[in-house]
């Protein structure tokens, strides 16, 4: 038991926030026994940072995708970049892409994200990689598009409902539980890490965001997926140690096509 550890599928370790502390963001990692990070790079900046930490830390991979409202990223020359990186071996998936309609009210800025978002399932696809979605107010759209465009990948930080973590399920998808999973009143994530099966489940911090009880209102860091994971098991009323074998299994499984 214990061979496994935590591992956090969704951080920005390339936010100045934690990139000029990383020292002290891998040692508590150590001490929290988190053993693998996925650091996500929105900007080709983000991507060369992380390429830096990857060196003095192998246990970091990396994704790299355009959010969904970073409308001035969307140039062809981008595009061409993105296509060149996607195929770098030390780019593990594709995202974080997506929908959020949340930030975004605009119909012709909505549709404008659509069509960005499967360039970048399309991206994936040829490189054989997996997608990370980000999907916030516009769950419907999400499942649309993920049925036209097949693919495989993960829901980060899965806000929806229970029914329509079924839907994504079906379709193929992973879900990553998040921070809010933790807070008192939220009663849905709680739902849902109860219903996930445990083939389909992974977690995260997206840190520097949404940081977890107990530490709620400091910044977020990947130790912390620790807490995350305790809560979780505790929901599902599982060991630790056997949420940490299924996060990690999971986890390989999705990556193993180019590893
Ligand atoms: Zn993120």
């Amino acid at each position: 038991m214990g061979k496994y550890g935590w591992l956090d599928s969704h951080a920005h370790l390339s936010d100045e926030r934690l990139f000029d502390r990383i020292e002290n963001v891998m040692s508590l990692c150590e001490e929290n026994l988190v053993k693998k990070i996925l650091t996500i790079c929105l900007n080709f900046d983000e991507l060369e940072k992380a390429f830096i930490l990857k060196e003095k830390y192998p246990q970091i991979d990396i994704a790299m995708g355009l959010f969904p409202t970073d409308y001035d990223l969307y140039t062809e020359e981008n595009w061409a970049r993105l296509l060149e990186v996607a195929s770098d071996d030390r780019v593990v998936a594709i995202g974080e892409m997506g929908l959020d309609y949340y930030w975004e009210k605009d119909e012709e800025n909505k549709k404008i994200q659509r069509e960005h978002f499967i360039r970048q399932i399309e991206i994936a696809k040829k490189v054989n990689k997996p997608i990370l979605i980000h999907s916030r107010d516009a769950a419907k759209d999400t499942i649309e598009i993920l049925k036209e465009v097949k693919h495989f990948g993960i829901m980060h930080c899965y806000s929806y409902s229970v029914e329509m973590a079924k839907e994504f399920i079906k379709l193929g998808y992973t879900l990553s539980l998040a921070g809010p999973v933790t807070f008192k009143n939220a009663k849905e994530p709680k739902e849902v890490a109860k219903m996930v099966p445990m083939d389909r489940i992974l977690i995260e911090t997206d840190s520097p965001y949404l940081t977890p009880e107990p530490h709620r209102g400091q910044e977020n860091e990947p130790g912390y997926v620790k807490h995350v994971g305790e809560y979780v098991a505790n929901l599902k009323e599982i060991q630790d140690e056997v949420l940490q074998e299924a996060i990690n299994k999971n986890y390989d499984l999705l990556f193993r096509q180019y590893k």
